[in-house]
C-alpha cells in the first residue's frame, strides 16, 4: 500500500466525534469501533470528556463494542476516562505501527473491514487503521463543548503534508 493510500481516511469529517452521524457506520456493517482518546475524547490539556461526547459514546456503545486505543502513556489518564465511560482501554499503543491494533482485533473476532477506526490524526490513527484494513475515520480534534478547536493547526498540517505527498485529502 502506498504512503498516498495510507494517509488516506475512507471518511474525512468537518466535525468532531460528538457529531459523527452513527447511524451511516451502522448502515457501513461497521460492528466495533477503536476510538483514539486525546483530543478525539479528550480536549487538549483536560481529562474530561465533553458531555456531548460522552452521550455519543453512550448510544454507539449500545450498539457496538467500542476500544479505547492511545498512544499516551498514562495508564493514569486514559483509564480514568475508560473507566467513567465503561470502557476498555490501551496506552502506549504505538500507533501508526500495528502491534497494538492487532491484539484489539484479535480480541473482537471481526472482518477488519466491518472495524471503525475514529481518530484525529492522519499520521498516527489513520495510517494504522489503513495498514491493517479497517474504516478509517477522521474527525475534528475536539474543544471542551465538544466543538471542533480552533488551534488544530496539526490536523491542518498533516492535512496539508497529505495533500503534497500526493493524497486526495486536504
Ligand atoms: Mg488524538
Amino acid at each position: 500500500m502506498s504512503l498516498r493510500q495510507l494517509l488516506h481516511p475512507d471518511w474525512l469529517l468537518d466535525c468532531t466525534l460528538a457529531e459523527l452521524p452513527l447511524q451511516q457506520l451502522l448502515e457501513r456493517q461497521i460492528a466495533a469501533l477503536v476510538v483514539d482518546v486525546d483530543l478525539t475524547l479528550l480536549p487538549w490539556r483536560q481529562s474530561t470528556v465533553p458531555r456531548s461526547c460522552q452521550r455519543w459514546l453512550e448510544e454507539a456503545h449500545r450498539q457496538l463494542p467500542i476500544h479505547l486505543l492511545s498512544n499516551n502513556p498514562s495508564r493514569e489518564r486514559i483509564g480514568a476516562v475508560a473507566a467513567d465511560l465503561g470502557l476498555p482501554f490501551t496506552t502506549s499503543a504505538g500507533k501508526p505501527r500495528r502491534a497494538a491494533l492487532r491484539r484489539v482485533l484479535e480480541q473482537l473476532q471481526l472482518p477488519h473491514r466491518q472495524v471503525a477506526l475514529i481518530g484525529d490524526r492522519l499520521f498516527t490513527d489513520v495510517i494504522a487503521g489503513n495498514r491493517l484494513g479497517l474504516y478509517t475515520v477522521l474527525v475534528k480534534p475536539t474543544d471542551p463543548l465538544g466543538q471542533p478547536c480552533r488551534h488544530d493547526r496539526l490536523q491542518r498540517l498533516e492535512l496539508r503534508l497529505a495533500h503534497w505527498l500526493g493524497s486526495s485529502v486536504g
